[in-house]
């Protein structure tokens, strides 16, 4: 369902099992270590087990000389942390996670080893750089082949998404909420200030009180936040999420405005007889402002950036952006999947295979991720620069034909009431973002997943496409809008995998509850290299499946049930260890 609006609660969550949910997908734990330049120097991020203590905590970091960083970006000395006052943490959506300091002299290679070691330690990695995944363009043409293509500039006619025709349904709400995770949004811009989202608890004569009057731990945050904190001044870290991304050390100035750009992408005003259109015409727009004004952020910003659109009732998350694999960005997303977010990632602009060379956030295997290519004008695979996977990545939308050619790329807003071009997997992700917006518009009553099933099954399928998205195909926003809602069978739960010496290797026995009343049966995944892929299927009613005579070895699986309309989310991931001579999961 979607949710209603609200601001001070959701800030608190459980989060049961993850360490099953996150098995085996993990490449940061003991692998190589990456390149130093890709993290922020000398800071680590940290999960303690829940049951840790206080004091245990200050001795653990006490040991390595930490300071700890609170989520305002303040430094409290180990010694000096009590754990007992919400502005000692780092991070508002989990009190166990930690983002610290380590002196030089110990290093960031050497505390991860020694902390990784002890055993109240969940994981523990580098504070990792954000990347944004476009590549720009500067020259201005009007051009708006994305949402309807005439065949203009070379293009192929009817390479598009259709946005007319799905506008004769449906323009947009604007109770539906999109978090634009990026470098600021022009908010003032006259194309999207009518669609920007606003904190009604601090706006008016609330904004410059300098209290949190909604109590969610952000001060005067009345049309989102900068939750940058920079390395270098001019520091940030305040209620203005101005896009500011002009990098001075390109001659003449970068003026890139990358989420100023992806906003307008979504929803830029319609039909308001200036400028471009976004998907949705009306929607909110949450300024969640996480890179510097060179493009550049850090996993605990983005962190923080994702607990905030919980906590105020954001719907969809926009990412159009990567960094190296982070356990405790997954976790976040995972947060936001609770909350029935839908997290639009960019699939990235590599020309490569996830499914081989993951990159994260858009590989998390987390059914609440649509994972975005960018398709050109003539609804091929951006020839360039889009990257692709038959596993990792579920759909295609436009993100540019040519980065070089300014005309085949996507046009939209540009900070001071201007418009520029851009391409990249950035400018193909807010697309969805816009569509997912559109259709909870018209359907309210949808969930998240019937929401994403719909995306998926109702694309343009494309030749150029298969093998390189599940879905083998382009955002169609008019097939979307007019897509029956699908009844989807409850996902089974519980899935536990037990393992017998065979004659010949192993067997694995799986058992799951069956919590479908409506399902054609179950299908069973087994992952393989970084995927998971279908291997078999059940009848109906079925709650066991046995994988028979495999090699030694790590094994995992998971379970979804399905019917004609499609399938469920899937369960929990569990992991099978086949070794030795005696029964063990
Ligand atoms: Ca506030
Ligand atoms: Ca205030
Ligand atoms: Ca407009
Ligand atoms: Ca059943």
């Amino acid at each position: 369902m979607l949710k209603q609006n609200k601001i001070s609660s959701g800030l608190l969550f459980v989060f049961a099992a993850l360490s099953l949910l996150i098995g085996g997908t993990s490449n940061s734990g003991q692998g190589p270590l990456i390149s130093a330049v890709e993290a922020v120097p000398n800071e680590i991020l940290i999960k303690f087990n829940p049951a840790i203590g206080a004091a245990l905590v200050r001795q653990e970091l006490g040991s390595l000389q930490a300071s700890i960083i609170n989520y305002h970006g303040g430094e409290i000395a180990a010694g000096a942390w009590t754990g007992s006052n919400e502005n000692e943490r780092s991070f508002l959506g989990d009190p166990n996670l930690f983002h610290v300091r380590v002196p030089e002299s110990i290093g960031v290679e050497r505390a991860l080893s020694l902390i990784r070691s002890r055993p109240w330690v969940e994981y523990a990695e580098m504070n990792f750089k954000v990347h944004l995944d476009v590549i720009p363009a500067d020259t201005y043409f009007s051009s708006l082949w994305g949402l309807n293509n005439g065949g203009a500039q070379g293009g192929t006619i009817d390479a598009d998404i259709d946005g007319p025709e799905a506008w004769e349904i449906n323009t947009g709400s604007s109770v539906v909420i999109v978090a634009i995770l990026d470098t600021g949004i022009d908010y003032t811009h006259v194309d999207l200030d009518a669609n920007i989202w606003m904190n009604s608890s601090e706006s008016d004569a609330y904004k410059a009180d300098g209290i949190d009057n909604d109590g969610n731990g952000y001060i005067d945050d009345w049309v989102g936040w900068d939750f940058n904190r920079g390395y270098a001044p001019p520091y940030h870290e305040d209620n203005d999420p101005m896009d500011d991304y002009d990098d001075p050390t390109v001659p003449g100035g970068s003026e890139n405005y990358h989420g100023t750009h992806v906003a307008g992408i979504v929803g830029a005003e319609g039909n308001n007889g200036t400028g471009v259109t976004g998907v949705c015409w009306n929607v909110k727009l949450m300024a969640l402002k996480i890179c510097d004004w060179r493009g550049l952020s850090e996993a605990a910003d983005a962190i923080h950036a994702i607990d905030y659109a919980i906590a105020a009732g954001a719907n969809i998350i926009n990412a159009s952006w990567h960094l190296p694999y982070s356990d405790a960005l997954l976790s976040a997303i995972n947060r936001a999947r609770t909350s029935g977010i839908i997290f639009v990632a960019a699939a990235g602009n590599s020309y490569k295979n996830t499914d081989i060379y993951p990159q994260y956030p858009s590989c998390y295997d987390l059914d609440n991720i649509i994972s975005v290519l960018s398709t050109d004008y003539n609804d091929q695979l951006s020839p360039l620069f889009s990257n692709y996977g038959p596993y990792s990545v579920d759909l295609g939308a436009p993100g540019g034909t040519d980065p070089y050619q300014e005309s085949y790329n996507i046009f939209s807003t540009k900070r001071g009431n201007d418009y520029q071009y851009h391409a990249g997997t950035s400018m193909a992700a807010p697309y969805v973002s816009g569509m997912a917006a559109l259709l909870w518009s018209q359907r309210p009553g949808l969930s998240w997943w019937e929401n994403k099933t719909i995306l998926l099954k109702s694309v343009d399928s494309l030749g150029s496409l298969l093998g390189k998205a599940q879905s083998h195909g382009r955002l169609n926003a008019y097939k979307a809008l007019t897509y029956q809602t699908p009844v989807l069978p409850a996902a089974p739960s519980d899935l536990d995998a037990q393992v017998y010496p065979a004659e010949f290797g192993y067997d694995i026995e799986l058992t799951w509850l069956d919590n479908s009343n409506n399902e054609s049966g179950f299908i069973i995944y087994r992952k393989s290299g970084n995927v998971f892929w279908e291997i078999d299927r059940t009848a109906p009613n079925e709650t066991s499946y046995w994988d028979r005579e495999l090699p030694a070895g790590y094994w995992y699986y998971y379970v979804r049930s399905y019917r004609q309309d499609g399938e469920s989310t899937k369960t929990l991931v569990a992991a099978a260890k086949a070794f030795g001579s005696s029964s063990s999961h």
